[in-house]
């Protein structure tokens, strides 16, 4: 193989031996790739592009508008295009690419391209693609798989990906690993368009520096982030203790005055104890937030009967609410095992959002069913619904739907998030169904206890 010191830029007229693109908009990498290809087949060389069907159409176009005769190179074998989703099953084995497997396919169409001594040249998107899949490990393992297929067969291979799928911090050691597979790096248009060199590293210059403002102020607002958490949590604890001896003296006023049955005021406590409940849910939430994202939520994992516990807190929610029927589906014992005040917090919270959000309906449908696995609990209401765009986000913290007729619920947006971790910390999972304006149904599963590991 050539390689070739000189390749940012470059017109392709040398070849380098694993270079990688890349790249903003697809306009640029067909230009690229088209310059890549043209230079080959002018050149006698065999070229193969194993791409996505709408980028091999967009090579085509280029490489016939430039003048080239696609249709003879194909027909001689010296152009051989593949499709990359096709492509990629034939050697993809429990997720990663399999070294034979890929030696056989791949092997195979350069050994055909190659005949007549021809050189042979490559593009190939495979990688990138694994890599939107979010099978990083993969694309990384495929790079090697190239290098290591170099040692058989000869020939020149470029790659491309998307620069977008590198946004975000976590990426920073698997950009440098793709970078690390490659002889050659070639930054995405922005840069190759600037024409001088002296042009280039005043780019560079600028883009150090922004590079480290931008490390500067992650620190600084993650130095921020700590301390907020950390006034959450504190702020919660010390409200708690109050709201605790407030409910105390509620509780026993309320007792005086019942035995003397005494009704102004015992209706003035009632709202207050409710009032009070209110508060203590709001102050448990962010409680149990902090501890959320410092790990520090406790469980206490037993075996416990999920329907008798449905049928305990729907009793208990029904009783402190007089605008709604709490319809519960009589179930025989099904057993899981978990953390029962955990569950039990979820299945209040389901059970107060449904009402919350159904100020216009009567009834709330509680089943609870079973599969072979699992134990399938679902909380139905004919409320205001959730639009399909908002039913992933309300599971994330602080989230709540931003829609006029929504501000006047009161929350703080974080009930949901902490009854979906408490679910998957049991491995089931939490979801919605629902339309807006037709009602939700929130429903989750919990493994059931003999099919624990
Ligand atoms: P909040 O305390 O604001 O209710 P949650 O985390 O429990 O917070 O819910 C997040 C958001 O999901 C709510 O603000 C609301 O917009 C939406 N939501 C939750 N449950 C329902 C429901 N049963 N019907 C309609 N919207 C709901």
């Amino acid at each position: 193989m050539v390689a070739t010191a000189k390749v940012a830029g470059t017109g392709f007229q040398t070849i380098p031996e694993h270079a990688v693109q890349f790249f903003e908009t697809d306009a640029f990498l067909v230009d690229r790739v088209s310059a890549f290809i043209g230079v080959g087949l002018r050149a006698g060389d065999a070229c193969i592009v194993f791409a996505t069907q709408p980028h091999r159409e967009g090579f085509e176009r280029r490489l016939v508008a430039d003048g080239l005769d696609i249709a003879a190179a194909i027909a001689q074998g010296q152009y051989v295009s593949c499709d990359a989703v096709a492509t990629l099953p034939r050697f993809m084995v429990d997720g990663l690419p399999e070294t034979v497997k890929f030696a056989e396919v791949v092997g195979d169409v350069i050994a055909r391209a190659a005949q007549g001594e021809r050189r042979v040249r490559i593009f190939g998107e495979l990688v990138a693609l694994l890599w939107a899949e979010g099978k990083q490990a993969a694309a990384v393992r495929l790079e090697e798989l190239w290098n290591a297929l170099a040692q058989t067969y000869s020939f020149s291979l470029f790659c491309a990906y998307p620069m977008h799928g590198f946004d975000g911090e976590m990426y920073e050691a698997q950009f440098a690993e793709i970078c690390q597979q490659h002889s050659h790096v070639m930054p995405d248009e922005s840069y190759l368009a600037l024409s001088s060199s002296q042009e280039q590293l005043r780019t560079i210059a600028l883009l150090q520096q922004r590079a480290n403002s931008l490390e500067a102020e992650i620190a600084k607002r993650q130095e921020l982030e700590r301390r907020k958490d950390e006034f959450i949590s504190m702020a919660s604890h010390e409200l708690k203790t109050p709201v605790t001896a407030l409910k105390g003296f509620t509780q026993l006023l309320l007792h005086r005055f019942k035995s003397r049955s005494d009704e102004e005021p015992i209706r003035f406590l009632t709202r207050m104890d409710a009032q009070i409940n209110r508060l203590s849910k709001l102050i448990g939430e962010m409680l149990d937030i902090s501890k959320m994202q410092n790990g520090q939520l406790e469980y206490h994992m037993e075996p416990f009967d999920l329907a008798a516990l449905a049928e305990e807190i729907v009793g208990n929610v029904q009783e402190t609410t007089p605008t709604h029927r709490l319809l519960l589906e009589p179930a025989a014992s099904v057993w899981v095992s978990g953390d029962r005040d955990r569950i039990e917090q979820v299945l209040i919270n389901l059970l107060t959002n449904a009402i919350k959000y159904s100020p216009n309906a009567d009834i709330v449908n509680v089943r609870l069913t079973t599969t072979e696995a699992n134990a399938l609990l679902s909380v139905q209401d004919a409320g205001i619904g959730i639009a399909e765009a908002y039913q992933e986000k309300i599971f994330e913290q602080f989230y709540q739907v931003n829609e006029p007729a929504e501000k006047t619920y009161p929350g703080l947006g974080i009930g949901l998030h902490i009854a979906s971790q408490i679910i998957k910390r049991h491995h089931g999972q939490l979801w919605v169904q629902s339309q807006k304006g037709e009602g939700a149904t929130f429903s989750f599963y919990l493994p059931l206890l003999q099919n624990e590991n």
